[in-house]
């Protein structure tokens, strides 16, 4: 079974979305890749803002929606939904996606690094999978907004698996918590152009 995990899956996000028309990348499962697992952070400005969080797990990006987006401060909760398995290819997609398409809006890289399993024993994907399908993932984030301890916990079951399960997102207490911060209203550029929402929007270098 861990050989052969059946929770990834593209065939949602490819079902979702006209790759002629979007500039998404239609992408692929990558199995067996080597080297650290990714992370990334899109905010994204579609009907309504939330930031994407993803993270590399079995081929794919694993990713939540989370409304108010990511906080460094422990106290602090948030609402995570999970929705579709992405492309690892989508970690670099920043741009906008045409009105009439899924997720029309801009989209833009906040945060992107590496990440690993907190208690990784000596098979760190199995315990991130382990987690994953328990509810309970705990990681640390290498990212350059995003860094330390972090938990996604699962608190609601959606109607299939995976399909909008209700996860918070909450920050472990450690050296890089940050008690009373708002790192998503300190940063509102993109960590990889530098450009703003507004500067993604209308195509500027
Ligand atoms: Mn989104």
């Amino acid at each position: 079974m861990t050989d052969r995990p059946d929770h990834a899956s593209l065939g949602e996000y490819r079902r979702k979305r006209d790759f002629h028309k979007s500039p998404e990348p239609a992408g692929k499962k990558q199995r067996g890749r080597r080297g650290a697992l990714r992370f990334v952070v899109q905010k994204h400005q579609a009907s309504h803002l939330h930031f994407d969080f993803r993270l590399e797990l079995d081929g794919v990006m694993k990713s939540w929606a989370i409304p108010k987006g990511p906080s460094l401060d422990p106290a602090v909760k948030r609402l995570a939904i999970e929705v579709e398995d992405h492309p690892i290819g989508y970690n670099t997609f920043e741009g906008t996606i045409p009105e009439g398409e899924y997720g029309a809006g801009t989209v833009m890289i906040w945060d992107r690094g590496t990440y690993t399993a907190l208690d990784a024993g000596d098979d760190p994907v199995a315990v991130l999978r382990r987690g994953y399908e328990s509810g309970t993932l705990e990681f640390t984030l290498h990212g350059e907004r995003l860094r330390g301890a972090f938990a996604l916990v699962r608190t609601r079951r959606g109607p299939r698996r995976g399909a909008r399960s209700q996860w918070l997102l909450i920050k472990l207490r450690d050296d890089d918590a940050r008690p009373g911060s708002d790192v998503v209203a300190e940063h509102d550029t993109s960590v990889v152009s530098g450009r703003d929402m507004e500067a993604i929007t209308s195509g500027e270098s």
